[in-house]
């Protein structure tokens, strides 16, 4: 049989530089860099200095493609840095008075204290925004003498066999047809012994390698949610409630769940409490959803408009905005983890416990262990899969599993439904995460739309001072791509998009993007969905969601994409 097509804008049969390294690290979120500085301490305590431990990250400054809630437990962290805070690592808020809220239309019955479910009470835990700590992060590594590359997108991954061998980075100058510019770049051949993908939720090399070493053989399919969030500056009389004199300085953690989702789908949302009278506010749901018109950013538009949240909004003023995807599988949905010459961690490898909606420390945990056998294996000259299969059982034997394993089957219980999933979830916590049945399978999110006469989502109204249309929150994003270059979304065969989506599920495009990247011209022989993938924030969710899988996103010119601050 032969290789999945590996897809990318780069031009064929061009020269490239080559640029060797010992460890490469592709993308710089808080896994890869948590490998990169304990990689770096460990070569360096094995007298093994003289390794090179490059970074490549596709945003044009470290830090402006992360985003996260976030709540971050500080495990992970501590074992990176003991002395973390001591470091200056940004912190916005310790979490102070946590609660979780079960919305109905217009109500909302608070579960506050020891009524807070355990999963969400989060006392000892930081208020953090994660493309700050990255930055920092970033700093910490390069003190250690790792170097980082932003403005770097790898295009594709470069084999030899089955091993891989580093990847190429993207080609800069293209034309909207693919055609050489004056200023044409062709992106290097990087090549190393080992190669760390840390990209992410869905990350589109992790994606290809997956499915071409069938590294998810016997697993479960990985399961996605997208997020939606909006960095908020409300009135002096809110800000105190949330991260003033009311909390003792701290930040005030609410979790949602109920309206707009209901029963109808797995989804909920957070609203923290960040000093200098800001809020945090995300809403995060299932792309199982089953609806064809599901469109995450109109949910959480309703759930702004509800009346608990919608009180917190007035006389403020929305600062940023961002949307990305969470993997939600767990444990059963883990890819394998290393073969020849690469590992996976943090989002790519799965690492996030859905019960708690946390990812941070597991992330940094995964980074911590593969740099142990990355280490291992460059001292003993062998950086074969089996060498680094210690990553693994590092993992197996540490307390990320341990973790992970007690909410095995958290996600795909609410496969069959919202209540269902519950009553299984509260079998689970008196059977150490086993529920109703040992291992449960799931769905892969695409396989589970259904036909668009079946569709019960509505748009709700937008209005340019809370309820903001996706256009004005992209413009929040800062999101910026160079116009005269190819699409990075490829609509693989848009006479399906013609024939067939329209058809069964109504061009879903439309309205699961959080961007309106996808429109659906009005003409009545359309060729296929107009793309303006300038507006892309780099979520992944089409690559997730679209029913037939005709969608694959590839990656810009480095420096396009969104421009997260404060995220
Ligand atoms: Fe996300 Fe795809 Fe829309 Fe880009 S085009 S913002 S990756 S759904």
């Amino acid at each position: 049989m032969s290789a999945p097509r590996q897809y990318s804008l780069n031009l064929p049969d061009v020269e490239r530089e080559e640029l060797p390294v010992d460890v490469l690290l592709v993308g710089a979120g808080p896994a890869n860099l948590a490998c990169a500085i304990h990689l770096q301490r460990l070569l360096q305590a094995r007298g093994l200095s003289d390794k090179t431990v490059l970074v490549l990250e596709k945003a044009e400054e470290v830090g402006q493609h992360t985003l996260s809630g976030a709540v971050m437990n500080p495990r992970g962290m501590s074992e990176l840095f003991p002395d973390w805070r001591e470091r200056g690592c940004p912190v916005e808020a310790e979490v102070g008075p946590d609660a979780m809220w079960w919305l109905t239309r217009a109500g909302a019955t608070r579960f506050e204290g020891a009524l807070c479910p355990p999963q969400l009470k989060n006392h000892g835990n930081f208020i953090v925004s994660m493309n700050q700590v990255v930055g920092w992060m970033k700093a910490q590594a390069e003190a250690l003498g790792v170097q980082v590359y932003p403005g770097f997108p790898a295009a594709e991954i470069l084999f030899e066999g089955g091993r891989v061998i580093g990847v190429q980075t993207r080609d800069s100058g293209l034309d909207k047809h693919g055609q050489r510019k004056d200023a044409y770049q062709p992106g290097m051949n990087v090549k190393a012994a080992v190669t760390v993908f840390g990209e992410g939720a869905r990350g589109h090399l992790a994606k290809h390698l997956i499915r071409r070493l069938g590294l998810d053989e016997d697993r479960n399919p990985q399961t996605y949610g997208t997020g939606i969030k909006e960095l908020w500056e409300v009135t002096p009389e809110i800000g105190a409630q949330w991260c003033g004199a009311a909390t003792g300085g701290k930040g005030r953690v609410v979790h949602t769940g109920g309206h707009p989702l209901g029963f109808d789908g797995y989804g909920g949302s957070w609203i923290y409490g960040l000093p200098g009278n800001r809020l945090s506010l995300g809403y995060v749901v299932g792309l199982d959803h089953h609806d064809a018109r599901l469109d995450p950013h109109a949910l959480f538009v309703a759930w702004k408009q509800h009346p608990a949240i919608a009180k917190l909004l007035a006389g403020g003023k929305l600062l940023r905005y961002g949307a990305k995807t969470v993997p939600e599988g767990g444990y059963f949905a883990m890819p394998k983890l290393q073969g020849d010459g690469f590992v996976l961690v943090g989002d790519t490898g799965g690492f996030l416990n859905a019960s708690t909606l946390k990812g941070v420390h597991l992330s940094i945990k995964s980074g911590l262990l593969a740099a142990e056998a990355i280490a291992d294996a460059l001292a003993a000259g062998d950086t074969s899969g089996a060498r680094l299969a210690r990553y693994s059982e590092l993992f197996e034997a540490s307390w990320a599993r341990t973790e992970l394993w007690k909410v095995r089957n958290w996600r795909q219980a609410f496969d069959q439904g919202f209540l269902s999933g519950m009553i299984d979830a509260g079998v689970q916590m008196i059977t150490g995460g086993r529920g109703l049945v040992a291992r449960r399978r799931g769905h892969a999110d695409h396989t589970t739309t259904r036909p668009v006469s079946a569709s019960r989502m509505t748009k709700p109204a937008y209005d340019d001072t809370r309820f903001m249309d996706k256009l004005t929150d992209v413009y929040h994003s800062g999101t910026v791509h160079e116009e005269d270059q190819p699409a990075h979304l490829l609509v693989k065969d848009a006479a399906i998009c013609v024939d067939r989506c329209t058809r069964e599920f109504g061009n879903p495009c439309q309205h699961f993007c959080p961007a309106a990247v996808y429109e659906w011209p009005s003409e009545s022989t359309p060729a296929g969905p107009i793309v303006n993938f300038s507006n892309c924030v780099h979520c992944k969710t089409c690559d997730i969601a679209d029913p037939y899988e005709n969608i694959e996103w590839v990656v810009p010119e480095g420096g396009g994409g969104p421009k997260y601050h404060g995220l």
